[in-house]
């Protein structure tokens, strides 16, 4: 019998490498860097504990330590580990960040019709041009918010 547990976690894992992607859609870019054992274990027991993929977890951190400071000069691989060591301290404050609601800052939701690809904001689901969507309207900084446009499908919009 196949464990459907393990296939699930290594497609999974292909998927959040990202490298494998069909080269439309995200425009992300995918970055490689090398951390110690230790930081690698901490990053992934912590991740755990969070229920999300370890890449969101890097990724969020790596944001927020943005966020905290500017420190230009710093590597990568020092911020990541200069936020390790405040995980344990951060855990509840990072927690929040992870599962913080994509459209709190949002204050009202204009109907649009898509040019571009666009995923809904709340259910992932992926928008194609032409589909009527809504724009998300904010007041938060572009470089605080999760992403500069927030843009929902007509199924996630609020309604009476
Ligand atoms: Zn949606």
């Amino acid at each position: 019998m196949d464990d459907p547990r393990g296939e699930d976690n290594e497609r999974s894992m292909k998927k959040s490498d990202g490298a494998e992607d069909d080269g439309e859609g995200k425009k992300e870019r995918v970055l490689h860097t090398r951390v110690p054992a230790v930081l690698e274990r901490e990053l992934k027991r912590f991740a755990e504990n969070l229920r999300v993929p370890v890449s969101n977890l890097v990724r969020t951190i790596l944001e927020d330590a943005l966020d905290v400071a500017d420190a230009a000069s710093e590597s990568v691989e020092d911020r990541l580990k200069r936020a390790a060591g405040r995980l344990e301290a951060e855990r509840e404050r990072l927690k929040k960040k992870m599962h913080a609601d994509p459209l709190a800052h949002v204050f009202a939701f204009q109907p649009i019709t898509l040019a571009q690809r666009a995923t809904c904001a709340k259910c992932g689901k992926d928008l194609e041009p032409g589909d009527h969507a809504h724009l998300g309207l904010s007041d938060e900084p572009p470089q605080r918010a999760r992403a500069a446009r927030i843009f929902v499908c007509d199924a996630c919009v609020p309604k009476k």
